[in-house]
């Protein structure tokens, strides 16, 4: 994959945007399972990434990765910041900096691997890892029509965690009362993959 800085910045531009966009509905999803702040989390970090666009979309994608990442840990708080954080930082550690298929795949891989150990987590305890891990699986897949195919599959697995139990985080302390509703941190990570898709095939 050819990254540049005119990609890069409408990576970002995309990304973060959608973030922003969203940020009401991601609250209105943890007023129901968690404590409401999600998409102010998530908002306060997508605003302070947009705010280096410039630096970040002229940094080698490596090291604006790494750059995101420590952003997210510093701006965005809660448990999905130090664990966003952990996701773009170790993507920006194990990416070269014009990665092919096989290493976006590898360094996925290896952000889901960190994430479960910080947040000593795994697939089936609706969470973020939900939506993530499928993704990562579709993305291994390979094939024709990838960045389609990846909105679908994520979108889908933010649907599938409504009836799961939540067995991790603020959610989990619901116990049953925590089935029947979509896992915020499942849905941003759905909407940004979308978003980054969306901005590979134009
Ligand atoms: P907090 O729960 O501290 O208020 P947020 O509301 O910003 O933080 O984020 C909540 C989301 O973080 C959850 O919806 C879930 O997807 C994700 N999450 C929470 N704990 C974990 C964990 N241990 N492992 C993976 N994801 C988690
Ligand atoms: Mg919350």
């Amino acid at each position: 994959m050819a990254m540049n800085a005119a990609l890069q910045r409408k990576l970002i531009e995309t990304v973060t945007g959608t973030v922003i966009a969203h940020a009401d509905d991601l609250t209105a999803l943890d007023q129901a399972i968690g404590d409401g702040d999600h998409g102010i989390n998530m908002r306060r970090g997508a605003t302070a990434v947009l705010e280096q666009l410039s630096d970040l979309s002229a940094k080698p994608l490596p090291d604006a990765l790494k750059t995101i990442g420590l952003t997210l840990v510093m701006k965005v708080g809660g448990a999905s910041g130090p664990l966003y954080g952990t996701l773009f930082m170790t993507l920006g550690k194990e990416l070269p900096a014009v990665p092919a298929h096989a290493d976006i795949v590898h360094a996925l891989g290896a952000a889901i691997a960190a994430v479960k150990k910080i947040g000593r987590s795994d697939v089936g305890q609706k969470t973020m890892l939900d939506v993530l891990s499928p993704v990562q699986e579709e993305l291994a897949s390979g094939g024709s029509g990838l960045p389609a195919r990846l909105r679908e599959r994520a979108a889908a697995a933010a649907n599938a965690t409504v009836p799961m139990r939540a067995t991790k985080g603020r959610a989990s302390f619901l116990g049953e009362r925590s089935v029947g509703h979509m896992d915020p941190g499942a849905q941003s990570s759905s909407l940004m993959i979308a978003a980054i898709c969306t901005a590979m095939e134009e």
